[in-house]
């Protein structure tokens, strides 16, 4: 039974042309609209569409190169390449906010370089300090909201935000409760890499069918017979998109367990929650501008917040040490990372740094995983 319930979170529906759910609503005349990175998708989902995470995938570029700077990361290279090749003709637009300035970039190529029927721009203040910041962004979130009632031609009322709001945050905490499964304990309950891929592959599913499998799995896990306690390094992953999950896999192989992380892919997706009392827009605005920060954000004290969210999830998930796993050409975390390493170690935590562009090589990567394992053992 578990068994077919993780078969649902195959990878390959991160591609709109393999993924089930896509089809079936477009079957339905329902629409899908792809988003990237904080779109507030439960505004989408509200409005009757398919809110779908673009993720890009992990194989060699074919054709990005020609319009899109090689010296961007990975990811968004990914999803240029993915949109030439016709992977978005399934998408009924696209939809990007003002995050990291590749993100900003990635808006303006895809917009000139692919056939999609619509493009739209959130613009999201860096800085949740001022105290503008608050008016703009609802403001900016409502001509998103009045933007989508042009295009489906149907009003988004307060009561189907609030049921969007409510089916996105019971996946919220069904994740969070997958992900206390597996790392709260002495020993996992599930794989590092069957939870993180469950994450991932979330971000692409709709949201109630989602609950229906996450509480499927929590049930079917909870009736397992519990394992004997394991004497493996725990591994706190961070970082922004990880793209080729086996490197979870390869952390297990090399003799550590992944417990927690703090990826833009993992578990910065769900550890708040929305407000679902007062006004909705209110509560979307407050929650995307104060969620667990990227460092994309330029708020007053942002890399000490960032330092001690990371150290907090350390302690909650009891890691033994900090894998960091950035992708190449990710200015925004690779300016953070001299900072977070030197602190991690004053603080006694040892971190091991990892650069990934696409596919992780693992020849490359065992040796120094084994050797830093070694040293948590
Ligand atoms: S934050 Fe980094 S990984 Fe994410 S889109 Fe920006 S540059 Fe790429």
């Amino acid at each position: 039974m578990l068994e077919n319930h993780l078969q649902s979170y195959d990878i390959s529906c991160t591609s709109p042309s393999l993924n089930p759910f896509v089809r079936k609503w477009r079957e339905q005349n329902r629409g899908v609209l792809g988003y990237l990175c904080n779109v507030p998708k439960e505004i989408i989902y509200a409005a009757g569409l398919l809110p779908f995470r673009l993720l890009g995938d992990t194989k060699p570029l074919k054709e990005a190169y020609a319009h899109f700077p090689s010296v961007f990361c990975h990811y968004s290279r990914s999803l240029v390449d993915l949109g030439i090749q016709g992977d978005f003709q399934h998408l009924d637009g696209i939809i990007s906010i003002n995050m990291c300035d590749t993100i900003v970039h990635l808006a303006n190529a895809m917009q000139t370089s692919l056939d999609v029927p619509c493009f739209y721009f959130i613009n999201r203040p860096h800085d949740n300090g001022v105290p503008a910041a608050h008016a703009f962004f609802r403001q900016e979130i409502n001509k998103f909201k009045q933007f989508l009632e042009t295009h489906t031609g149907k009003s988004i009322t307060d009561l189907s935000l609030a049921r969007s709001i409510r089916a996105y945050n019971q996946n919220r905490s069904l994740l969070k409760e997958l992900y206390a499964l597996r790392g709260e304990g002495d020993t996992p309950l599930l794989p590092g890499i069957a939870v993180n891929t469950i994450a991932y592959v979330s971000q692409v599913m709709p949201p109630d069918d989602n609950i229906q499998l996450l509480s499927g799995i929590i049930d079917d896990v909870c009736k397992q017979s519990k394992p004997t306690a394991s004497k493996r390094p725990r591994i706190h992953i961070s970082g922004s998109m990880l793209q080729d999950l086996s490197l979870i896999s390869l952390v297990e192989k090399c003799g550590g367990i992944v417990v927690s992380d703090d990826l833009c892919s993992g578990l910065r997706l769900f550890w708040e929650q929305v407000n679902e009392n007062g006004d909705p827009l209110d509560s979307l605005t407050d929650y995307y501008l104060n969620k667990m920060p990227c460092p994309a954000m330029h708020s007053k004290g942002i890399e000490e917040q960032r330092l001690a969210d990371i150290i907090r999830l350390v302690r909650h998930y009891r890691a033994d040490g900090v894998v960091f796993c950035l992708q190449k050409y990710c200015d925004t975390h690779q300016f953070d990372l001299p900072y977070l390493e030197s602190c991690l170690k004053k603080e006694g935590i040892p971190v091991l740094n990892l650069e990934v562009d696409g596919a992780i090589n693992p020849e490359q990567l065992r040796t120094r995983l084994q050797a830093f394992i070694e040293i948590l053992s």
